[in-house]
């Protein structure tokens, strides 16, 4: 096979193209696609090279203070104290290891979810369309193209029809360019001009076609410009931010609390300069939530995991934060609160509206005229011509699965098709007989779509779509003895008729035609003076599991507004019946959108709850003045020109089984099942990530300044340094490390979805955190001062028990400020202790190293602990136990949620 011709890609035909790329319009067969992968590599452009475990090991030493510890520890071997300097380095090594895998496991969920979000394309291969990964794409197999598909390889194109693409991202021309299959004469030519090819990263706007790809990865001439290179690096998002800058305060204040203390306690307790120095480094480290932006990070993928779970796709980890936050959700109708499940109920034609039976998509059923079903052969002309009409003008087809009846396709054309089979007409010979010659595709803005065919009676137009749309189009009706005036009694007879199917939630698609001259091209602008066949209705049932999600929504603080490009009518009708809409005044439709003013529309957005005949221009209007009035919204969408929408939104949501690629591009979310309860899932899986990080902030915070404030406590009433380096590390290791983590693990807390959504702009830590924080430092340290304080003055102990003693009851004050911190606004009384087995493990792993610590002579030694009797173990326990009192004495009387 010869990789590349002499010629450009352009300048040879496309048959010539395929003979140089040993390929077929078949398609390649399966063996030799995966040796043209094994030979060309993958379809991908060069990504971030990922961290190994050693680096990222090798990252976590690669902090000042951690290596003023080492160089410190090292000196204090050297003079000798080696059980104390070893036992640094092995918790240091500790860390060190637990950050990694922290970091590790966060970068390997990350990758994870980029993997899922990566799109696919559809291809030929052994004469079948299937789908492959984009990145398995290799040069000469067979692509198919269509509307809103982002364009996965370099493609020589061998069929187009009515093919734009838009291909701003490579040349910077920012009009849709048409392109064909003809070869074009010039070898360096520009790449805008090279028509007959497509080229990877550029997105279609109109129109399908097929072509052999020609280049893959980094041959393309995306792959070709290095500042295209995909931008892999992960972004931080706003928390990790804050977050990042919470640790730089907070290490400075560490810092010098650490000095000071040191200095005091050099001064008051003697011992080296060195040892003072050791211990300061030790404080300091302890005191810097280092473990944060992996927890975070992890906090973040595991709830993005779960999100999966629950079908909804995080594309940008920022996402998920906001998520939380949300509190207006702009929905699509169709698919999302439907099922999309089209079902044909009513024909009208020739004046005379027939019953349709039958459900799904099983072509048994009937058509019914006044109770009686219509017979074989006996059915009204003018009901099999629209009927007919609306199947050549349908791409959907019906297939037999295991499961019943179902469609490949557009679920509107779908219902077309099986009520025509209802009607026993032979839908795939009417096809073969007047074969397609030309069409206008359907789109969300236009609202119908077009064919020319031709018939034995010459060139024949169809045109199906909203109502509204083809009736404007028109200025005849179908008669039995051919096509009559459409006069204004006609008109408004057919209108009302339209209207009740619309109140009943009916969709109402039109169907006209009309015969052209066989030159003549098919445009929009020829779509007039077209004859009404007449209509069907169909009936798009709510998904059940919709109406108590917007209940759900309702109790936590989130409107629902419905955005639709249905009819008014219909989308009230189903607004109603799922309770987001009540009232007819608070239905507005796209011209009510389009003769609005800013600041109309402003007022409108706040009182609405369904936008109908919505184009997708609209659907930015609307985001952007939800937004300008402090709302977080999330939005819907899946056509190409929902794009710039749902990039605007704070959460813009794709359709992960009907959205096209560029939509989902521009989301920062995709529901895998295209239904409106993910969204809310997400939201709560959003909030819950939210308060878990916030669980573990405060957790952490209020320990580290329990800490502290218990030594400060200590030395005030001059008392001898209470904690070793080792124990304040090892305190540092088990605290911020294991436990950390263990709480952002937590399940939701109940009633996470009956509260209000938070206020993005208040940040994670709120005046009634911080108090807190602070209270809960603050007992923490006086029940350990307290039980060093009596073993001191009151019990007399040695000094090395009463410093034992301290370090137990810190550790049991912590291990009891976990459980309380399990959840911020309700009991922890109500936690099943065992709903947190990872908090379990760690404790009870902490608790026994920290016995074996008083009970083994070398680590007795390292931490600087004796043996302490049964009592004393329980005067810890018991001493600590009163810190979980204290909060959630603190939880009941403060009114203010957190
Ligand atoms: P939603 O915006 O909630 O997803 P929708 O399906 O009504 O709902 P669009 O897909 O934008 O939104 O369709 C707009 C209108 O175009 C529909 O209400 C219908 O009248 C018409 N329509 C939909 N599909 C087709 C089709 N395949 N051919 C012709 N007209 C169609």
């Amino acid at each position: 096979m010869e990789e590349k011709p002499q010629k450009e890609w352009h300048s040879i035909s496309s048959s010539d193209t395929l003979n140089a790329l040993g390929a077929k319009e078949t398609g390649l067969t399966a063996d030799e696609a995966a040796k043209r992968l094994e030979k060309f590599g993958k379809n991908e452009l060069a990504t971030e090279e990922k961290s190994s475990l050693l680096s990222i090991l090798a990252s976590q030493f690669a902090n000042v203070l951690i290596i003023v510890l080492i160089v410190s520890a090292t000196i204090s071997l050297i003079l000798g104290k080696q059980v104390e300097s070893i036992s640094i380095f092995v918790i240091v090594v500790l860390a060190a290891i637990l950050g990694t895998l922290q970091e590790y496991q966060a970068g390997k969920a990350l990758e994870a979810l980029r993997k899922m979000a990566s799109p696919s394309a559809t291809v030929l291969r052994n004469g079948q369309t299937i789908e492959v990964p984009s990145s398995e794409l290799v040069p000469g197999d067979i692509a198919i193209i269509t509307y809103g598909n982002k364009v996965p390889a370099d493609i020589r194109l061998i069929e187009s029809n009515n093919l734009q693409v838009e291909e701003a991202a490579l040349t910077g021309e920012s009009l849709p360019v048409e392109k064909f299959t003809q070869a074009i004469e010039g070898d360096s030519i520009p790449l805008g001009d090279r028509k007959n090819l497509l080229f990877m990263g550029t997105s279609v706007s109109n129109g399908r076609g097929k072509g052999v790809v020609v280049g893959t990865g980094a041959n393309t001439e995306f792959g070709k410009i290095a500042t295209m290179l995909q931008n892999t690096k992960t972004e931080q998002t706003p928390l990790q931010k804050n977050l990042d800058k919470l640790g730089s305060n907070i290490g400075i204040i560490a810092i010098v609390i650490a000095l000071v203390l040191s200095a005091f306690s050099y001064f008051i307790n003697g011992g080296t300069i060195l040892d003072a120095f050791i211990w300061a480094v030790a404080l300091a480290v302890a005191i810097i939530p280092e473990a944060l932006p992996a927890v975070v990070t992890i906090g973040l993928a595991l709830g993005v995991q779960r999100m999966v779970k629950r079908r909804a796709l995080i594309r940008k980890l920022p996402a998920v934060e906001t998520l939380g936050a949300v509190n207006v959700v702009c929905t699509d109708k169709t698919g999302t609160l439907t099922k999309d499940e089209m079902t044909i109920r009513k024909v009208y034609a020739d004046a005379t509206t027939f019953d349709v039976d039958g459900s799904g998509y099983s072509p048994e059923g009937n058509i019914i005229l006044n109770g009686h079903k219509v017979k074989h052969g006996a059915a009204n002309p003018c009901l099999i011509k629209v009927l007919t009409y609306g199947v050549l003008c349908s791409d959907a087809e019906l297939k037999l699965t295991d499961e019943g009846w179902d469609i490949l396709g557009d679920p509107t054309e779908g219902a077309i098709v099986t009520t025509a089979q209802k009607a026993k007409i032979d839908t795939e010979a009417i096809k073969k007989e007047n074969p397609r010659v030309d069409e206008i595709p359907f789109t969300s803005d236009k609202k119908y779509m077009a064919t020319a065919h031709s018939t034995s009676g010459g060139r024949m137009v169809v045109l199906k779509g909203a109502f509204e749309v083809v009736m404007g189009k028109c200025s005849m009706v179908e008669a039995p003895n051919g096509a009559q005036p459409l006069t204004t009694e006609v008109e408004s007879s057919i209108n009302s008729t339209v209207a009740g199917f619309a109140a009943n939630a009916l969709r109402v698609i039109a169907v006209a035609y009309k015969m052209i001259d066989e030159q003549e091209q098919l445009t929009d602008d020829a779509l007039t003076n077209m004859i009404l066949a007449g209509f069907v209705a169909m009936i798009d049932p709510p998904r059940e599991e919709v109406k108590p999600a917007i209940a759900t929504c309702k109790k936590a603080g989130i409107r629902t507004i419905m955005i639709t490009g249905d009819h008014k009518a219909t989308a009230f009708a189903i607004a109603k019946e799922l309770k987001i809409a009540h009232d007819e005044s608070q239905v507005f439709s796209g011209s009510d959108v389009e003769k609005m003013s800013q600041s109309e529309l402003d007022i409108a957005v706040n009182k609405a709850s369904v936008f109908a005949r919505i184009a997708p221009e609209h659907k930015l209007r609307i985001v952007e003045s939800l937004m300008k009035q402090g709302n977080i919204a999330a939005m819907t969408g899946d056509g190409v020109n929902d794009a710039p929408a749902l990039k605007k939104a704070n959460i813009g949501v794709a359709m992960g089984i009907t959205g096209t690629d560029v939509s989902k591009e521009a989301a920062d979310m995709i529901l895998t099942d295209d239904n409106f309860v993910t969204i809310v899932a997400a939201v709560e899986e959003g909030r819950t990530i939210f308060e878990n990080i916030k669980k573990f902030l405060i957790f952490l915070l209020s320990g580290n300044a329990g800490t502290v404030f218990a030594i400060i406590l200590a030395f005030v009433f001059g008392l001898a340094l209470p904690l070793t380096p080792v124990q304040i590390l090892f305190i540092n290791f088990i605290m911020d490390g294991l436990i950390a983590i263990a709480i952002s693990l937590e399940p939701s807390e109940g009633g996470i979805m009956h509260r209000k959504p938070r206020t993005v702009s208040e940040g994670i830590i709120t005046r009634m955190g911080l108090l807190r924080i602070m209270s809960l430092g603050m007992a923490i340290a006086l029940v350990t001062f307290a039980v060093y304080y009596a073993s001191v003055t009151i019990f007399e102990l040695q000094p090395l028990q009463a410093q034992t003693l301290f370090f137990l009851t810190l550790i049991f004050a912590r291990l009891f400020n976990s459980l309380n911190n399990r959840s911020l606004n309700t009991s922890a009384f109500k936690s099943r202790l065992l709903g947190n087995i990872p908090l379990v493990i760690s404790s009870i792993v902490g608790i026994a190293i920290v016995w074996a610590t008083t009970k083994i002579g070398v680590l007795q030694t390292a931490f600087g602990n004796v043996d302490i009797s049964i009592n004393g173990w329980l005067v810890a326990i018991g001493a600590g136990s009163l810190v979980l009192l204290f909060g959630e004495v603190f939880k009941l009387i403060s009114k203010d949620k957190i």
